[in-house]
């Protein structure tokens, strides 16, 4: 890539802190797991169950106050994530519910998702879910072959994930969506396209498909770095993302986002707020939010979040305002994330810039390079780029 270009800022005068938002996303943190992946590097334990009920009530507490202080407002997307939601008893999801939809009521035709892991899911669970009102499931199915599900130390087989889907079905989920993971250890195409075959055969509305990476402390990282552990190198990687756009393109899978896929209408709207910049409170250790030009984190540790909690201390740990250029950058930067890239009007409304003004320096090279393409709706990156986002979306940074 070319030398960064310095962005025209100085010549433009960007608008005051953004008006209060319209509506929200909330994402629900449930930091526990039967057992730790040895790739995970989510802030997640293994657990015996004992932190559950002072978690459940901490995050109850940490709702109704952020209530209190922000809200009412509607929730547009509610995200029970993790971790395991479904780890916890259904009565603990229901109270978790509950003092979300006291404190922001979500919108009428709001999505709801849960994440459940295929290995603790029964149509007991299913009908829970329901029941309380979750009208989206995401699952983490990762593969369908044995070998490689154990290799990523899942804690489901390939059939406890074809009969939780087939359960999930029958409760009346009709929106579900899968998780796979590729380029794993010692995974040919083929192998990967024997999966992919199966997951649509299976006809979810969503496919979340992410390339493995090594973060750093994890097992993996560590095996890695001890020289037991291959991973495919990048050529066999963007291999592996021609192969699935091949194989989800031709089959009614549309790509939205690097590594969502969707059938007409079944994007994710909870994800769609993030990669938009759209506002959302994040509850539970370690969760993020973002309101404005101010995003903030809670701190990790989950006992100690407990504990601050039911003293009534606080719990953020990083609490920023964002200076108007790096709201324009993480505009940019998430918006490349998206097949739609970075729509012309919606940075022209956000920040009374023209986006080529604001960038033309930046865009130029990357559409010479075939990284960035340009009309008159937007940018957005090429496959090629889309599959090195990392590296070209800095290329933005002021
Ligand atoms: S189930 Fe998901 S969140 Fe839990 S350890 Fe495994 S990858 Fe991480």
């Amino acid at each position: 890539m070319s030398s960064r270009p310095a962005p025209a800022w100085s010549a433009h005068v960007l608008p005051p802190d953004p008006a209060p938002p319209a509506d929200l996303g909330i994402y629900v943190h449930v930091p526990f797991c039967i057992s730790k992946c040895p790739y995970c590097a989510f802030n997640t334990i293994a657990s015996d169950g004992t932190l559950h009920e002072g978690y459940v009530r901490a995050v109850c507490r940490e709702i109704r106050e952020a209530g209190a202080r922000l809200g009412p407002l509607p929730a547009a997307t509610v995200f029970l994530g993790g971790g395991t939601p479904t780890f916890l008893a259904a009565a603990q999801l229901e109270r978790i519910l509950d003092a979300v939809r006291a404190a922001f009521p979500p919108a009428p035709g709001a999505e709801i998702t849960c994440e459940a892991n295929p290995g603790t899911a029964d149509a007991e669970l299913f009908g829970d879910l329901r029941r309380l009102g979750i009208n989206r499931l995401s699952m983490g199915v990762q593969s369908f072959d044995p070998a490689e599900l154990a290799r990523l130390g899942r804690a489901h087989s390939a059939d406890e994930a074809r009969a939780a889907y087939r359960l999930a079905r029958a409760a009346g989920f009709d929106n579900v969506n899968l998780d796979f993971i590729f380029a794993l250890p010692g995974q040919t195409l083929d192998g990967w396209r024997r999966t992919l075959d199966e997951a649509v055969r299976l006809a979810p509305d969503h496919l979340s498909s992410y390339c493995l990476t090594l973060e750093e402390g994890t097992p993996y990282w560590k095996e890695a770095r001890a020289g037991r552990l291959a991973l495919p190198d990048p050529e066999v990687q963007a291999d592996f993302v021609a192969a699935t756009h091949a194989e989800l393109g031709a089959r009614g899978y549309a790509p939205y986002e690097i590594s969502n896929f969707a059938r007409p209408g079944r994007a994710c709207r909870h994800n769609l707020r993030y990669w938009s910049l759209d506002p959302y409170l994040g509850f539970g250790p370690g969760a993020h939010s973002f309101w404005g030009d101010r995003r903030w984190s809670d701190l990790g540790s989950i006992p100690e979040y407990i504990e601050r909690l039911d003293a009534g201390r606080p719990v953020r740990a990083l609490d920023e305002t964002l200076r108007p250029e790096q709201r324009v950058f993480e505009a940019i930067y998430v918006g490349l994330r998206k097949c739609t890239g970075v729509e012309r009007a919606d940075f022209r409304r956000r920040f009374g810039l023209e986006l080529d003004l604001a960038y033309g320096p930046t865009i130029a090279p990357l559409l010479a390079q075939g990284l960035l393409e340009s009309d008159p709706q937007g940018i957005r990156l090429t496959p090629r780029g889309l599959h090195i986002a990392d590296a070209v979306t800095p290329e933005f940074c002021a």
